[in-house]
């Protein structure tokens, strides 16, 4: 079963393992920008997956290289514009 999406993962489908977890590898994407991750090229933000709407929207929270060096407060604004964009606006306060 993959983590991210809860869906079970075909044998023959690609998969990635991260922290012990195995993933569909196209689930395992930055959450900013929605490019593919390899594992050991990418950080999971701990302090943000605590906030409840955005662990609700994206699950855990993978970001790239570009995306990871950012502080918690960038990513948490350009993830608040991808969730306004994507038209969950009003669920944001
Ligand atoms: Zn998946
Ligand atoms: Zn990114």
């Amino acid at each position: 079963m993959c983590y991210l999406c809860k869906q079970p993962i075909e044998i023959m489908a690609e998969k990635v393992e991260i922290q012990r977890q195995t993933v569909h590898k196209e689930c395992f994407r930055c959450c900013v920008c929605d490019k593919y991750l390899m594992p050991g090229y990418c950080a999971m933000d701990d302090g943000l997956c605590q906030i409840d709407f955005l662990f609700n929207y994206f699950g855990c929270l993978w970001f790239c290289q570009n995306h990871m060096m950012l502080g918690s407060g960038e990513k948490l604004d350009l993830l608040k514009q991808k969730m306004r964009n994507a038209g969950a606006g009003g669920s944001i306060q």
